[in-house]
């Protein structure tokens, strides 16, 4: 008989689903337009980009500037 044992499968952490269309400004899906920031790529929608300009908000993940 065989008696190797057989090592149990890795676990994996749950994979992360990351949504690219995911805005972390209103924590939902982005509509519309699409703006993407500067410094690091995170897409927005481009309404609360204006709105976190207007605001004198930064981005939430690089604290770049709002350009529009
Ligand atoms: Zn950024
Ligand atoms: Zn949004």
């Amino acid at each position: 008989m065989n008696n190797k044992r057989t090592p149990p499968p890795p676990v994996l952490p749950p994979s992360i689903n990351i949504n690219e269309n995911f805005c972390l400004l209103h924590k939902g899906d982005i509509q519309g337009e699409i703006y993407t920031c500067p410094g690091c790529k995170t897409k927005y929608c481009m309404k609360c980009a204006e709105k976190a300009k207007n605001e004198a908000k930064l981005c939430v993940k690089c604290k770049h500037l709002i350009l529009i």
